[in-house]
């Protein structure tokens, strides 16, 4: 595998890498500490194109490689944690149609989402239903000439800011993963109420929220075919799990960076924290666990772009890169000492923002399920 991008690619990325360098990175403590939505950041990558880096250019996007769009995504994480989380959910709303959508869906939904005037949200998750989504309680009864949708969903990214929600809900309770349906709920839908934003312990930059539905959709509101949903969700979050480890990637560079620049600055005693061979070897783990999930990550996305089945890859990447962000993160705010600690230096902000990629789009101890359950199926 070589994971080479082109020269069209390797332009956007580095417009991508300078966007989140001169205009993320000054944003994100700000956004962490007065807990506001990343919104200044997001326009500017609209204003790019970025939002729709992940889609093809019939639908307005890029048109790049999953292995660019990993890069441009760990460009990002790198500056702004909460950027990237949101920009990554409004990825799982338009992914969601793509994947499912109709023709005219498409049309009508994906452009405007890629240039940056929408904004996404991608509804699962339920008090009652998080790792294993087909417990969803929310149903949608079919009524004349539309939908009635009532029910409960939790933690759900951009919910309020969004111009549109891509909504799962069961339309046959009695089929398993077989009724459930997915929908397009446009901003405004009255019968909704949003929470105030969830307290997080990280991305303080990116909202969540509850939602309470008792609302009325549309027939053209249900996205593509009824009973399709849970395979949508499904092929959505092995797209989205490269993301995740993508990011995970970014926040882990941003520690290593930092601790990299520490080492040569901080005195101890008589000579420089990198003189000790304790700080080497732990430079040494740090650099060698990233670069890992990153051929791991590239790897996933390599085997999207080929067409080919990537669930085990990319779960594998999540597992594996998720857990090295927590794990470099750590070790550079221990390298930083006392210093590490205060909120003056982002390595606190790195630990916060990386913990949750262990839990969201499938917890650690989920990818170890689809990644066996995927060994044990191909003997
Ligand atoms: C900041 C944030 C953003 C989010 N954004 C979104 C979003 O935009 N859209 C959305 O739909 N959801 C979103 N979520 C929800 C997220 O995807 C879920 O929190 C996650 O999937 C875990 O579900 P849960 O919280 O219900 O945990 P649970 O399912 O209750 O899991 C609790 C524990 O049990 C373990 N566990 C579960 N099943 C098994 C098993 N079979 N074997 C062993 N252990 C198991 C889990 O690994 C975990 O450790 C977000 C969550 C957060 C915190």
């Amino acid at each position: 595998m070589s994971f080479e991008i082109n020269e069209t690619e390797r332009a956007i990325v580095d417009a991508v890498e300078s966007v989140s360098q001169d205009i993320l990175k000054a944003q994100a403590q700000h956004y962490d500490e007065n807990e506001i939505f990343c919104q200044e950041s997001l326009t500017a990558l609209g204003e790019m194109g970025c939002m729709g880096i992940n889609l093809p250019e019939a639908y307005g996007g890029f048109g790049v490689s999953s292995v660019a769009m990993s890069q441009a995504v760990e460009a990002i994480a790198a500056s702004c944690a909460s950027t990237a989380s949101a920009l990554t959910a409004h990825f799982l709303a338009t992914d969601s149609i793509l994947i499912g959508g109709t023709e005219e869906q498409k049309n009508s939904w994906l452009p405007r989402a890629a240039s940056g005037e929408l904004l996404g949200a991608f509804a699962l998750t339920e008090p009652a239903a998080g790792s294993n989504p087909a417990d969803m309680r929310t149903v949608a009864k079919r009524e004349t000439d539309g939908w009635h949708i009532q029910g409960n969903k939790h933690y759900i990214t951009n919910a309020r800011e969004a111009d549109f929600i891509v909504l799962y809900a069961k339309t046959a309770p009695s089929e398993g993963h077989n009724g459930i349906s997915a929908f397009i709920i446009p901003k405004g839908t009255s019968g909704i109420t949003f929470s105030s934003p969830e307290k997080t312990m990280g991305l303080r930059g990116s909202t969540i929220y509850e939602l309470a539905l008792d609302c009325w959709l549309p027939d053209s509101a249900l996205l593509g075919k009824e009973g399709h949903g849970f395979a949508t969700a499904m092929e959505v979050l092995d797209r989205g799990r490269v993301e995740v480890a993508a990011m995970s990637l970014g926040i882990a560079r941003a520690a290593m960076e930092s601790s990299l620049q520490w080492v040569q600055d901080r005195q101890i005693g008589s000579k420089p924290l990198m003189a000790y061979q304790g700080t080497q070897w732990c430079l040494a783990d740090m650099h060698t666990r990233l670069q890992a999930a990153r051929m791991l990550t590239w790897q996933a996305a390599e085997k999207r772009d080929s067409g080919q089945r990537f669930s085990l890859d990319s779960a594998t990447a999540k597992l594996f890169a998720a857990e090295c962000a927590g794990f470099v993160t750590d070790a550079a705010l221990q390298l930083h000492g006392g210093y590490g600690y205060i909120r003056d230096l982002p390595l606190e902000r790195y630990v916060r923002d990386a913990r949750i990629l262990r839990i969201f789009e499938g917890t650690s101890e989920v990818q170890k399920i689809i990644i066996s359950r995927s060994l044990l199926n191909s003997r």
